[in-house]
């Protein structure tokens, strides 16, 4: 007892982030709210390395509530659900060339534009007899032939030479000193695998378009002569150049280019009705499988396939934290598509490959709070305790939400998974874990945009982006024009820019706002809005929910809660970020519930 009753702290440990709030609670039993804090998770959730970011957070509300001496009474832990998230990706497709029959990238600088065909001859043979039997010649230079070298050999050619492919960076150079302008190809890598001696056509997209020909197979048929059957062969080769600037196809015997499906593999879900599914068709059938399932015990994936190394990989994970063999309660799996790199390229050339990502819900048989518990409590001398669990907290923190009232669900859109839980008036809560959230967006964000790095994908997901201009303004992804009074610094020209609080933050590459934007909004709408949807039918199955609050940090999104909002609006529900105890938004839920719930 410190003086006037009882300095209780109410603490949430989550995957990503640690909450906590403190309280003075009178003899009375009345409480009052001193402070709020917020900090990274230390270790992985329900492991002892927690502690540390609990005495941060600790020390951080005492600052706050200018007492920064005080001894904590009572401190009270979150019972997690045994429950932790995990996600995986594994790409479903992939484009292999055999025959080295294809070149299509996007070089930085091509030179020329348009359409040619002619038969592939070395660039020091232009004359030779080969080439003078057809009527068009595409030249081929590796590294060896300079650019003035390369030039002079065209331009003193009495063959009819109609495109050029050079190994070097070096197309405008050598477009420059040329008589007579052709189309060129660049930066192919592999020159050495291109065949002599075949029917080749070249393609040079215009200036800000892509190529046209070259990306259609009736088109490629016309410029190689091809039959039906050769057209229908082609078509994989013209699939792989839709988006590219220049390409090439040559008309070698035999295949080109093909797409293999991977082998995807069976998942055995082991529910209240258990199934093997073939998840060939992709995510569709895999949610069908678990829908179908009921109550889901386990999961696994057939061994050595995509879907049994996904499974493996996350229940390793977890089996890392608890010490025992983890079981699967809950999936999201969602379609994808990744930039990867074509397999037997002659150009470094990467086409987007179908990907299947997955995050699973795993169960073990528990996580050791009550270690947590006993260290903290030696720590700081409060009696802590694990004080209730994670779902019904989370509602009683929410229904301080200014303007809601029961029955409320609360969705807490975490790191690792979605929390539902209902509170009904007579005092009955439901709730459910489900597998998917903000991780599982970061991941999504990353892989369909190709990012080395996951920070990147992160600030795409939190924040707006623009196109710089001018050096004197921008172009924001609404639509909006900004000025700025001094000029920026000239590495952000043309760049599509994150905007972080008025920081700009350049991306590399040349990814548009509209691209960018696009995917973000697409994995924010496949996890959280299917998510919701699923959630809402686990807690409340006859779908009559007034009051839905958001809470957790995906929940302080700027586009995921006008999302929910309208996808419930349909539905006649409220639905809003929470507002916990009118000032900590969608924040602190579960920790102030804890304290609310604290009977003794
Ligand atoms: P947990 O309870 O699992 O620790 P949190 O409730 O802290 O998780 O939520 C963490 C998730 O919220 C992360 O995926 C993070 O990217 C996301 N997040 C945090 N702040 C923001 C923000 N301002 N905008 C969008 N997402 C955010
Ligand atoms: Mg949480």
């Amino acid at each position: 007892m410190s003086g006037n009753g009882l300095l209780v702290a109410g603490v949430d440990i989550g995957n990503s982030t640690t909450e906590a709030a403190l309280a003075r609670v009178e003899p009375d039993g009345g409480k009052r709210f001193l402070a709020s804090s917020i900090t990274p998770t230390t270790g992985l959730k329900g492991t002892p390395e927690n502690v540390a970011g609990i005495m941060t957070a600790l020390e951080m509300v005492l600052e706050r509530a200018q007492m920064p001496k005080a001894k904590i009474d009572r401190i009270l832990l979150n019972e997690a659900a045994p429950i932790l998230g995990g996600t995986a990706m594994e790409t479903v497709t992939e484009t292999v060339v055999t025959d080295s029959a294809m070149i299509g990238h996007d070089p930085r600088t091509p030179a020329g534009m348009g359409v040619a065909t002619g038969v592939l001859v070395r660039i020091d043979r232009l004359d030779s007899d080969a080439a003078a039997e057809y009527g068009g010649v595409i030249a081929v230079a590796d590294a060896d032939f300079g650019y003035e070298r390369a030039a002079r050999l065209i331009n003193e050619s009495r063959a009819n030479v109609t495109g050029l492919i050079l190994e070097k960076d070096e197309a405008v150079l050598v477009y420059n000193r040329l008589d007579r302008k052709i189309c060129i190809i660049d930066e192919v890598r592999r020159i050495g695998a291109v065949p002599l001696g075949v029917l080749a056509a070249i393609e040079v997209a215009p200036p800000a378009m892509t190529l046209r020909a070259l990306c259609d197979p009736y088109g490629i048929a016309a410029l190689l002569g091809l039959g039906p059957d050769e057209t229908r062969r082609v078509s994989a080769v013209a699939k792989s150049f839709v988006g590219k600037r220049s390409g090439a196809v040559i008309k070698s015997p035999g295949r080109n280019v093909a797409e293999n499906t991977l082998p995807a593999g069976k998942m055995t879900v082991y529910g209240d009705r258990s199934l093997e599914t073939d998840v060939d068709s992709g995510a569709a059938a895999i949610m069908a499988a678990l829908e179908s399932a009921g109550e889901i015990h386990d999961v696994t994936g057939e061994s050595g396939t995509n879907i049994g190394r996904m499974i493996d990989a996350v229940k390793s994970g977890m089996a890392a934290v608890s010490g025992e063999t983890p079981r699967i309660t809950d999936i999201l799996a969602v379609d994808t598509v990744t930039p990867a790199a074509v397999s037997g390229g002659l150009a470094g050339e990467t086409r987007l490959e179908r990907a299947l990502g997955a995050a699973c819900m795993v169960r073990s048989s528990g996580l050791p709070m009550e270690r947590i518990a006993e260290e903290l409590g030696r720590k700081t001398g409060a009696r802590a305790r694990v004080g209730g669990a994670e779902a019904a907290a989370a509602v009683l923190g929410a229904l301080t939400t200014p303007g809601v009232f029961l029955p409320l669900a609360v969705l807490d859109l975490g790191a690792g998974s979605t929390d539902a839980a209902v509170l009904e008036r007579d005092g009955r809560i439901r709730y459910a874990h489900l597998a998917g959230a903000g991780d599982m967006v970061t991941m999504l964000i990353q892989t369909e945009l190709g990012l080395r790095e996951r920070s990147l994908a992160e600030l795409i997901k939190r924040h707006p982006v623009a196109k710089v201009e001018s050096l004197s303004h921008i172009r924001a992804e609404n639509g909006g024009v900004y000025f700025y009074r001094e000029p920026l610094a000239p590495k952000f020209y043309g760049a599509t820019v994150i905007l972080k609080d008025g920081e700009l933050i350049a991306l590399g590459g040349d990814i548009s706002p509209e691209k960018i934007v696009s995917v973000r909004r697409e994995a924010k709408r496949k996890v959280f809005v299917t998510n919701a949807l699923r959630a809402v039918k686990k807690v409340s199955p006859d779908a009559k929910l007034p009051y839905i609050a958001l809470a957790g940090g995906s929940a302080e999104d700027f586009e995921i809660p006008p999302m929910l909002m309208e996808a419930f609006a349909e539905m006649g529900t409220t639905c809003g970020r929470g507002n916990v105890r009118g000032v900590c938004g969608p924040r602190n839920a579960v920790a102030t519930g804890l304290v609310l719930a604290m009977e003794d």
